[in-house]
């Protein structure tokens, strides 16, 4: 070949081009560091292909050269310089690849642009981050790109490409005796940040960790010296690809410490994890785990979710699409084949792949749950602890998994002490008879355990669940049923309890004059007195009407500060108790004695009370002492 110095050829970059080029050098961009990403990016890519196109082709080019990418910063020259021994590029090759913009995240990025500009709006530079813009990328922080490559296809001469991002680039052929690819960025004076080694490291370990060839840096100082060896920095193999029989569990929990950004408290190590790979219909893999207690940020915004790799490089650092909201507490990674590396979070949402994976991803930490629930039944216990409240979320949200939520369901009951008891649990403990499953919602189960709407439930030795998450106000509401029994409130509406119908019947009719008299009284409080069917020991209680909103639901309401529409609840009074009966005796025999209103208004007392909201405490004590003055004097 002939030697005379050739004369370069003068390309104008297409438009697109140009317009995004202009964009790039003249916005100021926050997140400028991704350039590095972008162009080992394409190194590794180049790298894949002359690995692959080595498998059938027999002339290529420096067959045993070493697939690495070589990082060199000379401090003296404020040169960045990247090399791969990769598939490289003809002069022809690289006028069409980096004259044109290919890819279609850049030219969506590019529409959107002028359509804000259309719009008459400021051109939003985060636009930008949301978006890999490739090879010029590196204009953010170059004055100028020079690239060497050489094909590996040994019959093209090597080419010098250059530009310094005016518009214009130039193409000549160049000495160059390796394959592959050498990109020259001497930097804008801004930018020397980007030759000091901890910044470098940095960035290359944050997105590229993982990247599968090994990434070396070599940093020259001012004079031009070596200052220190070249060092491969990346890890150069993702855990993830890596097949489950070749790692240990202590590998895995050391995954785990980075996945959570390199800390683990002692007690905090994961529950459980989950890793696979699936080929069909998308590429992707998953390691995922269950932390060993909530984050922090668990109900926030900004919590951080599932990490997304595209290829092995980080695309997402917390990716929110991946799994649905009540699956929130999992964490790890997800790395697919099949995903752009050029992609936006608006895209994201869209984005087929992603909806296929997070498919598969919610079947699969559903069965990893449900093998916990029935192999760990301890683990499973200590997560149903910490994220309870946030699966039952799933019940109200995704009725496609209702059937396998439902299952994962746990609460403490009346009977069950601090243990929790599933619905298929609760179901197998029934007594015969029983043909509802009965649930009583508070705010603690403590309190719940002392509630007076119980009593009919323990003497027939029912279990009632304690519901004590705000949420599960809502999942009783969208259940409705477990396996055709019905979920039924004990503090709301009428219980019927088939034996103890009759003789609430009686009852009625003979206490009618007295619940009269009370339902007068008590006219402003209650908008009813009944006989109770629930009540066995107390003298009385308050309960919500059918079709109400509960007492536990106004108050999460009123919490969330909402407006709560104003309503009455019933007095249930207990016929057989011997205070009620008290209250009735005097009430028939002595209408005009000023002890019944007394005594009827302490039955509303006792019920408030019993449920811990008193309205008038002056006036209860007043009442409760006169009694204790009657008692006292008879005996
Ligand atoms: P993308 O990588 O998304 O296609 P880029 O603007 O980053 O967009 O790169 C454009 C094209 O230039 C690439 O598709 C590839 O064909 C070529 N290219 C870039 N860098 C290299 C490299 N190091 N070796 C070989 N080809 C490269």
């Amino acid at each position: 070949m002939a030697q005379s110095t050739p004369t370069p050829h003068k390309h104008e970059f297409k438009a697109e081009v140009s317009a995004l080029l202009k964009l790039v050098t003249n916005s100021l961009y926050t997140n400028r560091e991704i350039f590095l990403r972008e162009l080992i990016s394409n190194a590794s890519d180049a790298l894949d292909k002359a690995r692959f196109e080595g498998l059938t082709r027999h002339d290529m080019l420096g067959r045993d050269a070493p697939p690495e990418i070589r990082i060199e910063a000379d401090a003296a020259r404020g040169v960045l310089v990247l090399e791969d021994s990769g598939i490289g590029m003809t002069e022809e090759e690289a006028t069409r690849n980096l004259g044109t913009i290919a890819h279609s995240g850049t030219l969506e990025f590019l529409r959107r642009l002028r359509e804000q500009q259309d719009s008459g709006q400021k051109p939003d530079v985060n636009l930008i981050g949301q978006f890999g813009v490739g090879f010029y990328s590196a204009f953010m922080v170059a004055d100028r790109i020079d690239v060497y490559s050489r094909s590996a296809h040994p019959e093209h001469a090597a080419v010098h490409w250059s530009s310094t991002g005016d518009g214009t680039f130039t193409t000549a052929p160049a000495e160059r005796e390796l394959r592959g690819t050498r990109i020259e960025l001497t930097l804008k004076e801004e930018a020397r940040e980007y030759l000091e080694r901890v910044r470098l490291e940095h960035i290359i370990r944050r997105y590229s960790n993982y990247v599968m060839h090994p990434i070396k840096l070599a940093v020259r100082d001012d004079k031009g010296d070596l200052d220190g060896e070249e060092r491969q920095i990346n890890e150069a193999s993702a855990f993830w690809a890596r097949s489950p029989k070749d790692l240990s569990e202590d590998d895995y929990k050391s995954f785990y410490k980075h996945v959570m950004g390199g800390f683990v408290m002692p007690g905090d190590e994961p529950i459980a994890h989950l890793h696979f790979s699936a080929d069909a219909p998308i590429q992707f893999h998953a390691l995922l785990y269950v932390p060993g207690r909530p984050p922090a940020d668990l109900f926030m915004e900004d919590r951080k979710s599932l990490q997304l790799f595209a290829r092995r490089v980080m695309i997402m650092e917390s990716c929110d699409k991946l799994l649905p909201l009540y699956l929130r507490f999992v964490r790890g990674v997800v790395d697919s084949e099949d995903l752009p590396l050029n992609v936006s979070r608006e895209m994201l949402q869209e984005d087929r792949t992603l909806t296929a994976i997070r498919k598969q991803l919610t079947r699969k930490v559903l069965r990893l749950l449900a093998d916990l629930a029935k192999d760990k039944p301890e683990e499973y216990t200590r997560l149903w602890r910490s994220f309870g409240a946030v699966l039952k979320e799933g019940i109200h949200t995704d009725t496609g998994h209702q059937d396998e939520l439902v299952e994962l369901l746990r609460y403490k009951t009346s009977t069950s002490g601090d243990d929790l008891v599933s619905l298929a649990d609760y179901l197998a403990a029934m007594p015969e008879g029983q043909d509802a499953i009965y649930y009583l919602t508070g705010d603690n189960p403590d309190a719940l355990a002392r509630s007076p709407h119980l009593e009919a439930c323990r003497g027939r030795g029912y279990q009632v669940l304690f519901m004590t998450d705000p949420i599960d106000e809502w999942v009783v509401q969208d259940l409705e049923k477990y396996k055709d029994k019905p979920l039924r409130s004990i503090s709301q509406g009428e219980l019927d309890l088939p034996e103890e119908d009759k003789d609430a019947e009686e009852a009625t009719k003979e206490f009618a004059g007295t619940l009269e008299r009370a339902s007068e009284l008590l006219k402003e409080q209650v908008k009813q007195v009944r006989v109770s069917r629930r009540l066995t020991e107390s003298p009385s209680c308050l309960v919500d009407d059918e079709g109400d909103l509960s007492r536990n639901m106004e108050r999460i309401l009123k919490m969330a500060n909402q407006q709560v529409p104003g309503r009455k609840r019933i007095l249930e009074i207990n016929a057989k108790h011997p205070f009620v009966q008290a209250v009735h005796r005097l009430s028939a025999e002595q209408p005009d004695d000023p002890r019944v209103a007394t005594w009827i208004e302490l039955l509303y007392d006792q019920a408030a009370l019993a449920e811990g909201q008193i309205a008038d405490h002056a006036g209860m004590v007043r009442r409760l002492q006169s009694v204790l003055s009657e008692v006292a004097r008879r005996t």
